[in-house]
């Protein structure tokens, strides 16, 4: 049986994916603000695939990593992606046109408070493992980079690592655990991601939603 959500080629308007959470809560003003309404609400539908007030765009909520990938294979025309996910995406075939300026937060490196940065061999738990390569390189601190998934406080309260790479937005989480951000790696907000096939067969469509995302985020 044919499924009733047709692939983005065959579906010929556009398709934004985005995640959950944050990102998504933040979002949604802004694609209002913008003309673009989610006939369901997201956050209590179940539903994969929205759509919305303007019947040739559709939404796609998936994991925020996923984000790049729905978008470099075309499976998505558009995408809103964290930088922290854009800067651990290796991926290429995706154009980066307008930071949205919205989830604002901060990378940072994390420990209990006065952790010595510079002690041979770090010990780094983190789910941003390239970009924490990168940082701790850039500094000429080796480190030894630990892949985790989520809950990465706990990781230096264990003992598993002496500081970590997360987000960090008011700065409760850490304090709720004993640590205190250590060191800056990167500003983070949300960019608007392009599909660069899409971006020259779907030219002035696109170009047109760029223009009214990019007023939306002035307003
Ligand atoms: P906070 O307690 O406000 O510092 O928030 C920290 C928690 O929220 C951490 O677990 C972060 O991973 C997550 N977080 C903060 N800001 C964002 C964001 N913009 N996008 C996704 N997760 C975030």
């Amino acid at each position: 049986m044919k499924d009733s959500s047709p692939n983005a080629e065959e579906h010929g308007g556009l398709t934004i994916a985005l995640s959950k959470g944050r990102i998504l809560q933040d979002a949604l003003p802004l694609l209002a603000r913008a003309g673009v309404r989610p006939m369901q609400d997201p956050s209590r539908s179940r539903k994969l695939v929205l759509t919305t007030n303007q019947p040739d765009l559709r939404l796609l909520v998936v994991r925020a990593q996923d984000v790049p990938t729905y978008v470099e294979y075309g499976a998505a025309d558009i995408g809103i992606a964290g930088k922290d996910v854009m800067m651990e995406y290796r991926g290429d075939g995706l154009y980066e046109p307008l930071d949205l300026n919205i989830a604002c937060c901060r990378l940072v490196v994390a420990g209990r408070p006065g952790t010595p940065l510079g002690s041979p061999r770090l010990r780094v738990a983190t789910k941003y493992v390239h970009t924490t390569r990168r940082y701790f390189a850039a500094q000429g601190i080796q480190a030894e980079v630990i892949k985790l998934y989520g809950s990465m406080e706990l990781a230096p309260l264990m003992g598993l690592a002496d500081v970590i790479v997360d987000l960090v937005d008011t700065g409760n989480t850490l304090r709720a655990n004993g640590l205190a951000a250590l060191a800056h790696v990167a500003d983070i907000s949300s960019q608007l991601v392009v599909n660069k096939a899409a971006m020259k067969m779907k030219h002035a469509r696109i170009k047109r939603l760029i223009a009214k995302l990019a007023r939306a985020v002035r307003d």
